[in-house]
C-alpha cells in the first residue's frame, strides 16, 4: 500500500495528500454554483481550527513514550464540531483536516445539524497495551481541555478506535466535568454507558440503504436489488464486518474480503462467521479455509457487482482504477477514490456511491445517540434503524435528484458563469460524488449567509 507520509505521489505523479483531494472535490462542485461568492468558497474549503497536542504517557513496560495528537473543526456553521477519533501509525495533520471536511460536508448531506470535526493520535494501537491505549486516551482528552464539549465539538469512533475507547473519553471529560449531564460529548459509546441501539453497525446499515435505493432508482440498468449480487469489501473492521454481514443477510454474495494483512477470495461466497472467527483467533482473515489468499490490491480487481471499499484512503488511484471490474463502487472508507481514479471509473461506466453519502449513516445514529443523550432516553433498535432509513433514503434522493437536475441544466449553469465572468473548462455531466458535493456546499454556505458573517 501507499502511505500518505513517505509518499505524497503515486508512479503517476498522482496527488495523494488528502487535504488536497478534499479541497479539488469542492473547487469541482462550486463550477455548478455560479452564484456562490469566491470569498465565502474559500472561507468554507479551509478548516477553522486545527490543534496539536503532545504528551507523554507511562506504558506497561515502565518506559515513558511520546505521542502526537491532532483534532479539527472545520466548519461548525450548522451545529457543532462532529468527527471521529483515529488511532493510526501513519495519520498527518493533512488527513485529519481533509477528515474534517469530509464530515461538514456528510453532515449537510443527511441534514444533521453537526458540523465538520475530526480527530487522531499517531500511535499504532495494536503495538499498545489495552492499559496503555485508556491511559494514551485520558490523556488526550485532558489536552483537548474544553476544545470538545457536548454543545462545541463531539468525537466518535474512527479507525484504530471503538466504543470502549469512547466510554473512556466520556469518563475523563466527565470527571473534568463533574454535575453536569455530559454523555452528549462523545458518540459510539456502549449502550449501558448512554451509547445508542444500532450505532455500531449505523456506518454500514447506512450504506446499505444507500446502495439499495440507489439500485432501486436504476443505477445499474438490469439491477434492481441486492438478492445475488456478488461483492469484495476491503477492510474487514467495524464497518467492512458489519456491512458484509448485512448486505449477505438481504441475499448477496461476499466473494472477497481483506485486511491490513492480505484477503480472501471464494468466488461462491465466504462463510462470514468462519471469517470473524478466523480473524479473532489469528488476527487476520488471510488463511480461512475454502478460499484463495488474495493481496490487498488484488481484492479491488475481483470479478464482483460490488466493490466496497472500507479501510482507508487514496487505496483506488490512476495506477489501479483501470483493473476494477466491479459495476459499482459504493465507499464506506472515506476518501478511498482519488479524483484521477474517479475519472478513470467513470470513463469505464462504473458509478461511485461517494463516501460523503455512503458512510454517513455513522454520523447519522451518532446524531440520534446525542438527542437521547440530551433527553435522557434510550430508543429502540428498530425506532433508531428506521430513522436511519428514512435519512438515508432522503439523502440519496436529494443527491440523485441534484444529480439529474444539474446535468439537465448545464446550459443555464454555463450562461450564469459567464454573467459572472467564471472562467475555467466547459462544465460536463456531473457524476454522484459532484453531486452530493454541490448539495452539500449549497446547505453550508446558505446557513453561512443567513446567520451573517460576523461582525
Ligand atoms: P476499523 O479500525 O474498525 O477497521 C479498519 C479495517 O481496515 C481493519 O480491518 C484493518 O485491518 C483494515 N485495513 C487497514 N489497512 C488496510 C489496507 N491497506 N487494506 C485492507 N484493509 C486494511 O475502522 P472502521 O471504523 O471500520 O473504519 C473503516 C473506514 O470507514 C475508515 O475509512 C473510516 O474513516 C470509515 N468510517 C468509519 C465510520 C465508523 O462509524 N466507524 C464512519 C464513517 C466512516
Amino acid at each position: 500500500m501507499l502511505t500518505k507520509t513517505n509518499q505524497s505521489h503515486t508512479a503517476f505523479d498522482e496527488e495523494l495528500n488528502p487535504f488536497v483531494i478534499a479541497q479539488r472535490q469542492c473547487d469541482n462542485a462550486a463550477r455548478y454554483l455560479p452564484n456562490l461568492e469566491p470569498g465565502l468558497f474559500e472561507f468554507l474549503k479551509r478548516p477553522d481550527t486545527l490543534i496539536t497536542v503532545e504528551f507523554p504517557i507511562v506504558t506497561s513496560s515502565g518506559e515513558v513514550e511520546n505521542f502526537i495528537g491532532y483534532r479539527a473543526v472545520h466548519n461548525r456553521a450548522r451545529g457543532p464540531g462532529k468527527g471521529g477519533i483515529r488511532y493510526h501509525p501513519e495519520v498527518t495533520p493533512d488527513e485529519v483536516r481533509a477528515l474534517a471536511s469530509w464530515m461538514t460536508w456528510k453532515c449537510a448531506v443527511v441534514s444533521v445539524p453537526f458540523g465538520g470535526a475530526k480527530g487522531a493520535v499517531v500511535c499504532d494501537p495494536k503495538k499498545l497495551s489495552h492499559t496503555d491505549i485508556q491511559h494514551l486516551t485520558r490523556r488526550f482528552i485532558s489536552q483537548l481541555g474544553d476544545n470538545i464539549g457536548p454543545h462545541t465539538d463531539i468525537p466518535a469512533p474512527d479507525v484504530g478506535t471503538n466504543a470502549e475507547t469512547m466510554a473512556i473519553i466520556y469518563d475523563t471529560y466527565d470527571n473534568m466535568h463533574r454535575g453536569e449531564n455530559n454523555l452528549g460529548v462523545v458518540t459510539g459509546k456502549p449502550v449501558h454507558i448512554g451509547g445508542s441501539l444500532g450505532r455500531e453497525e449505523a456506518t454500514a446499515r447506512g450504506g446499505f440503504f444507500v446502495t439499495a435505493r440507489a439500485l432501486s432508482r436504476g443505477m445499474l440498468p438490469g439491477l434492481t436489488d441486492l438478492d445475488g449480487l456478488s461483492l469484495a469489501i476491503q477492510g474487514f473492521g467495524n464497518v467492512g464486518r458489519h456491512a458484509a454481514r448485512l448486505f449477505s443477510q438481504a441475499g448477496a454474495r461476499i466473494v472477497a474480503v481483506s485486511d491490513s494483512q492480505g484477503g480472501v477470495h471464494a468466488p461462491g461466497g465466504i462463510d462470514l462467521e468462519a471469517a470473524s472467527r478466523h480473524k479473532q483467533e489469528t488476527g487476520s482473515v488471510s488463511g480461512l479455509t475454502d478460499t484463495n489468499d488474495i493481496t490487498n490490491a488484488e481484492l479491488l480487481h475481483v470479478p464482483c457487482d460490488i466493490l466496497i471499499p472500507a479501510a482507508l484512503e487514496n487505496q483506488l488511484r490512476s495506477d489501479n482504477a483501470g483493473n476494477v471490474k466491479a459495476r459499482l463502487i459504493v465507499e464506506l472508507a472515506n476518501g478511498p477514490t482519488t479524483p484521477e481514479a474517479d475519472t478513470i471509473l467513470s470513463d469505464k461506466g462504473i458509478p461511485i456511491l461517494p463516501d460523503i453519502l455512503a458512510n454517513a449513516g455513522g454520523v447519522t445514529v451518532s446524531y440520534f445517540e446525542w438527542v437521547q443523550n440530551n433527553k435522557n432516553e434510550q430508543w429502540a433498535e428498530a425506532d433508531v434503524n428506521a430513522k436511519l432509513e428514512l435519512t438515508m433514503n432522503q439523502a440519496t434522493d436529494g443527491v440523485l435528484d441534484k444529480q439529474a437536475e444539474v446535468n439537465s441544466s448545464l446550459e443555464t449553469l454555463e450562461e450564469a458563469r459567464r454573467e459572472v465572468h467564471r472562467p475555467g473548462d466547459e462544465l460536463v455531466p456531473i457524476d454522484v460524488r459532484t453531486a452530493a458535493f454541490v448539495v452539500a456546499v449549497q446547505k453550508v454556505a446558505e446557513v453561512t449567509l443567513a446567520r451573517g458573517i460576523w461582525p
